[in-house]
């Protein structure tokens, strides 16, 4: 971009296509990939100035690179954070963010409702390094008041939770957890850039994994970790490039052209979700849906509060329990079963026997995970085609059950 233009006065849409483009001499409309692990210098002596960073210019991939930098830049401009940092999955974003400034002896509080992944970092990776953990059901806010009352390093939640679509209130949340010192880390993940900003609601950082809706093609892997100037550089920045969860050139650019199209299809999922929860709950193959853009969800008022809409995914319990749930699923003739997520194809999964396998049965019971639970990851098809699919398995499962 020319480097006069004021960008503060950008909208979201502006930001997400053009934030962030440097173009080589070359003028090339797209963002070019600089697929290149190493850099050259014009002398010994600018060599060693870039690594005193004492002048600008990039010395290795794993540090970064023009396509990551871009992608950085751009992420950074969306979030409206002071700094970004790329990282090669969601999972090494959430790692990364937790890892990086912890010490043995923190004690670190988060909601119990997590990804599978997540979990298994909280309760049990931090716990062989001495570090405290804490799990609170991240619903009531009187649990994280009583977890809250004693000093704390990071506090670490998902809203809404993977798969059962919990809210935790980040504003009130995030007030508690900085008067015992608390850094706030928000997975954003499920509820998309798009539609929830934790940062202008109180948290300290926020994480993504590009995989999901910024993509939002099943084409890469990725992560970002949005945060302080301070966090990103002096916290997070050396772990990173000494450890090395570096992202790759060619992914960095499929996430840039994601976000360029990222508000459309956010939308598009946002109506076919909607109208498919609205759908399901009228089926009688079905015990309970959840979505926090309907008035059955528990939460539905915080939801309006502090989204702007009930998001792209769609979790409901087929009667029957794991029986009733794998016969949908097996039915289904357009909606894939895959465990990943924010693809423009609809995608459902079993959580208690996939993504969540590693939750102990009495975790998942107290999470609201049971047997029958789906998670459909809505995409954006014809949203009639999609409801027809679901309608022919729900319906062929039911006369089987006797219902
Ligand atoms: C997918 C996911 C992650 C991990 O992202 P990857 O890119 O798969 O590593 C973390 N948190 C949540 C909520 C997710 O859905």
């Amino acid at each position: 971009m020319k480097r006069d233009v004021d960008t503060s006065l950008w909208g979201q849409a502006t930001k997400l296509v053009r934030g962030g483009t440097e173009r080589s001499e070359y003028g090339e409309t797209s963002e070019a990939i600089y697929m290149n692990s190493g850099f050259c210098y014009e002398s010994a002596e600018e060599a060693e100035l870039r690594f005193r960073g004492e002048v600008p210019g990039y010395v290795y991939a794993r540090y970064g690179g023009p396509t990551q930098g871009m992608l950085e830049e751009r992420l950074r401009m969306m979030e409206g954070a002071e700094a970004c940092r790329v990282v090669a999955s969601g999972m090494a974003a959430v790692f990364v963010s937790l890892m990086a400034g912890i010490r043995p002896g923190d004690r670190v509080v988060a909601s119990r409702a997590l990804f599978g992944s997540c979990h298994y970092i909280i309760t049990q990776i931090l716990p062989r390094f001495q570090v405290e953990t804490v799990l609170v059901d991240g619903r009531d806010l009187g649990a994280w008041q009583k977890a809250l009352g004693e000093k704390t390093a990071y506090v670490f939640l998902e809203s809404p939770s993977n798969p059962t679509l919990e809210l935790v209130d980040i504003a009130a949340v995030s007030a508690m957890a900085h008067e015992v010192g608390a850094c706030v880390i928000v997975d954003n993940i499920f509820a998309t850039p798009i539609l929830q900003h934790p940062l202008v609601l109180g948290a300290d950082v926020v994480v993504y994994s590009t995989t999901k809706h910024i993509d939002g093609q099943g084409r890469s892997l990725g992560g970002a970790i949005l945060g302080s100037k301070s966090f990103i550089e002096e916290v997070v920045t050396p772990f990173h490039r000494h450890s090395g969860p570096a992202m790759s050139p060619f992914n960095a650019w499929l996430a840039l052209k994601g976000l360029e199209t990222l508000p459309l299809r956010v939308e598009r999922h946002c109506a076919n979700a909607l109208a498919i929860a609205r759908y399901l709950e009228t089926s009688p193959a079905i015990e309970r849906v959840i979505y926090p853009g309907l008035p059955s969800h528990p939460q539905y008022e915080l939801a309006k509060r502090q989204m702007s809409s009930g998001g792209t995914m769609v979790a409901f319990v087929v009667k029957g329990g794991k029986v009733g749930a794998f016969e949908a699923m097996d039915r289904l003739e357009i909606i894939d079963i895959s465990n990943n997520l924010g693809d423009t194809k609809s995608l459902i999964t079993h959580p208690a026997t996939t993504t969540h396998r590693n939750v102990d049965a009495g975790m998942r019971a107290e999470m609201g995970l049971s047997e029958g639970l789906l998670r459909l990851s809505v995409g954006i098809e014809d949203v009639a085609d999609l409801i027809r699919d679901l309608d022919q398995a729900l319906g062929a499962v039911l006369p089987s059950r006797g219902a």
